[in-house]
């Protein structure tokens, strides 16, 4: 069970939204005598928790949610698009030698295979790699394509999609990465653009963040 510790400011303004909500941020600000800005990081918790909704120029509500959903809030709240990383991508006619050193150039563990105008077309993990080295070709000659997990077949994420359903794909598929793609129609046909990467990394720095605020 997750807990989370309220201020006593927080603790106040539960209080009055319940009392008097919806209660724009200028009334509780009034009835706590405080700025309007003041609140702000306070209001910003309780929202982004969860805790409170916000609707323009009605005011703040009680959403009824308890405490122990806020982890569920929080991560369902934050949007792959604010958290990402830059993807790393190569052509699938690069080698597999070339794969393993932009690997280790670009410090990345996952490398897209992407068509010439940067559609997704397959996704190389290290234990791909590795597997290709082990066959005992010359991997300066053998294509990315042969070793790649390729579509339709790679599990992807979008821009606005929550963190909290990112990390259950990430669990669920057992893989570290995700490309970040927008659809893309072109001659009646759906193509994945990529334009991110979504690692277990980010979902780690997304937690020491939270935590240090
Ligand atoms: P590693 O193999 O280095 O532990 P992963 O667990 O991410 O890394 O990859 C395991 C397998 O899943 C590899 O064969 C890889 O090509 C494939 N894979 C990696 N990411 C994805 C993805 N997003 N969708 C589908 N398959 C993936």
């Amino acid at each position: 069970m997750v807990y989370i510790e309220l201020s006593k400011r927080q603790e106040m303004i539960l209080e009055m939204v319940k009392e008097f909500g919806p209660i724009t941020g200028e009334h509780i600000a009034e009835k706590l005598h405080l700025c309007r800005a003041a609140l702000r990081p306070d209001l910003a918790v309780l929202t982004m928790t969860g805790l409170l909704g916000a609707k323009p120029r009605v005011g703040y509500y009680l959403t009824g949610k308890k405490p122990t959903d806020v982890i569920s809030g929080i991560l369902g709240n934050i949007r792959v698009a604010d958290f990402m990383s830059q993807p790393v991508a190569v052509r699938e006619s690069n080698s597999v030698y070339d794969t393993i050193v932009t690997m280790f150039v670009e410090d990345v563990g996952t490398i897209f295979v992407v068509s010439e105008d940067g559609m997704l077309e397959g996704v190389v993990s290290r234990k791909d790699m590795l597997k290709s080295a082990l066959t005992g070709e010359n991997i300066h000659n053998l294509p990315i394509s042969i070793a790649m997990t390729r579509m339709p077949n790679i599990v992807v994420t979008y821009p606005e999609e929550s963190v909290f359903r990112v990390a259950d794909k990430l669990l669920r598929h057992q893989v570290d990465s995700l490309p970040v793609v927008n659809i893309v129609s072109s001659n009646g046909k759906d193509q994945l653009k990529v334009v991110g990467r979504f690692t277990k990394t980010n979902i780690t720095r997304l937690l020491v963040q939270l935590a240090e605020k």
